[in-house]
């Protein structure tokens, strides 16, 4: 035999749970632009959803169910995701850097005019670079500068994790740029293969 509160809490729940249809169906008549349909079916199965709950335990097995799911991200900076060949990253000096002859092409090609270059005319006739610097917070990544390049000397690799904590560290010059060569070689020796139909 049920004691008279637990009938009384009863009742609240049920009274509760019809405030709350009837503000449901207000918002849908009133809130919502979309026409409501009142026929006797329609009214009984959105009051069963909302009374049972379904809404609630279908959210909770959406849930459940990415739990056995692939992830859609990746554990960065330990996992890293496929990067195109024509990625433009950090600058290099690379495969032909021996091959540079100081044109100037990449200079009025960059667009934010962030390459500096000099010359010198060796004893053998020869013109050398002696000054090739890149403002790389100028930069863009537009790829201009390696297009440009007629020797392939300049070139722009896959590496795009070189954030630093100052200005000058992104100022780079010769040296830095055979580094980046010396360090990414292989990697920009794959890319230019695997893209060399298109260039
Ligand atoms: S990639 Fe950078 S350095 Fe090269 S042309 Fe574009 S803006 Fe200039």
């Amino acid at each position: 035999m049920l004691s008279t509160s637990a009938v009384m809490n009863v009742i609240i729940v049920v009274e509760k749970q019809i405030i709350f249809i009837v503000i449901s169906f207000f918002f849908l008549e009133y809130v919502n632009a979309q026409e409501v349909p009142t026929d006797m079916k329609s009214i009984t199965d959105r009051a069963a959803q909302t009374l049972l709950w379904t809404e609630l335990f279908r959210g909770l097995g959406m849930t459940m169910s990415y739990l056995f799911r692939e992830p859609a991200t990746i554990n960065y900076p330990f996992e890293k995701g496929p990067l195109s060949p024509r990625f433009r990253g950090e600058h290099a000096f690379a495969l032909k850097r021996e091959n540079c002859v100081a044109n100037k092409n990449p200079t009025p090609n960059c667009v934010f005019q962030a390459i500096t270059i000099e010359a010198e005319t060796r004893a053998d006739g020869s013109r050398r670079t002696t000054r090739y610097d890149i403002d790389m917070t100028k930069c863009i990544y537009c790829g201009f500068c390696q297009e440009a390049c007629p020797v392939d000397a300049i070139v722009e690799g896959p590496n795009f994790e070189f954030s630093t904590e100052t200005h000058e560290e992104l100022l780079y010059n010769k040296e830095k740029l055979l580094n980046n060569g010396d360090k990414w070689e292989a990697e920009i020796a794959a890319n230019i293969q695997a893209d060399y139909l298109y260039r």
